[in-house]
């Protein structure tokens, strides 16, 4: 059921990847993705999620540029050249939640940048090599975190990774922070979504006055990968997927 979502949310990345270039807007991307979630039978849960800040999100994907780090609101500023946009994208399938997150280049990017997001992409699937029976949690947060810092990138702190299950965001979180060995016990059946959020400067942030996108102070540019996986059959099974994506990109 997990997978069912979560291959959704793949294919509503893969659609609003499709879309991304110079020129479109990030409110278009959106109404890309409500519609193709809707299309085939679920519920973009990021639409009306309840902010304690604020309103509710308006839309059904968040749509980070450059120095946004998370929860950008779409809007109908069209996209530039050499940006990049994080989408970030949940849905609701028969019960059960999908959520990942993939950073587009829009047209070329500089090799700064493009560094910037591999390495971020690189750390997402060491943090999930990580992730196995008999480790912690904080076995991810520190492989996530050895490897950007490794490379002079920041590593936001304020907003982690997660369970997932029934609800979007379940126990335990998952930072892309931590010590070898500590935190929560890794078992066979636990779901977790695992979403490193790195910067180029400073991890220091900020929030805008819409009560949601969250920006480097710095306003250095920021990147954010997620995967949903399961642990079972001692290992880590990746339910989302960049393949399509990636394909795009190609
Ligand atoms: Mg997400
Ligand atoms: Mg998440």
């Amino acid at each position: 059921m997990l997978r069912a979502a979560n291959q959704l949310v793949a294919k509503a990345l893969a659609e609003v990847g499709r879309a991304v270039k110079p020129g479109v807007t990030t409110s278009t991307l959106d109404r890309i993705a409500d519609e193709f979630i809707r299309d085939h039978g679920a519920v973009p849960t990021f639409k009306g999620f309840p902010n304690p800040y604020g309103g509710p999100f308006p839309a059904a994907i968040c749509t980070s540029v450059n120095d946004c780090v998370v929860h950008g609101v779409p809007n109908d500023e069209p996209l530039k050249e050499g940006d990049i946009v994080s989408v970030d994208c949940g849905t609701l399938l028969n019960g059960y939640n999908g959520d990942s997150c993939y950073t587009f280049c829009v047209g070329e990017v500089s090799e700064e940048v493009w560094n910037l997001l591999r390495v971020t992409k690189e750390s997402l699937y060491l943090g999930i090599q990580a992730a196995l029976p008999g480790k912690r949690i904080g076995d991810v947060g520190y492989a996530v975190q050895e490897h950007c810092e490794k490379a002079g990138f920041g590593v936001v702190r304020e907003f982690v990774g997660h369970g997932i299950g029934r609800e979007m965001h379940e126990d335990p979180q998952v930072p892309n922070y931590g010590r070898r060995g500590n935190g929560p016990l890794i078992k066979n059946g636990l779901c977790i979504a695992i979403e490193p959020m790195i910067v180029m400067g400073s991890p220091s942030i900020y929030m805008m006055p819409d009560k949601w996108s969250i920006r480097t102070r710095d306003h250095q540019w920021a990147a954010h990968f997620e995967h949903t996986i399961a642990i079972h059959h001692g290992k880590a099974d990746i339910l989302s997927s960049f393949e399509e994506i990636e394909q795009i990109e190609k």
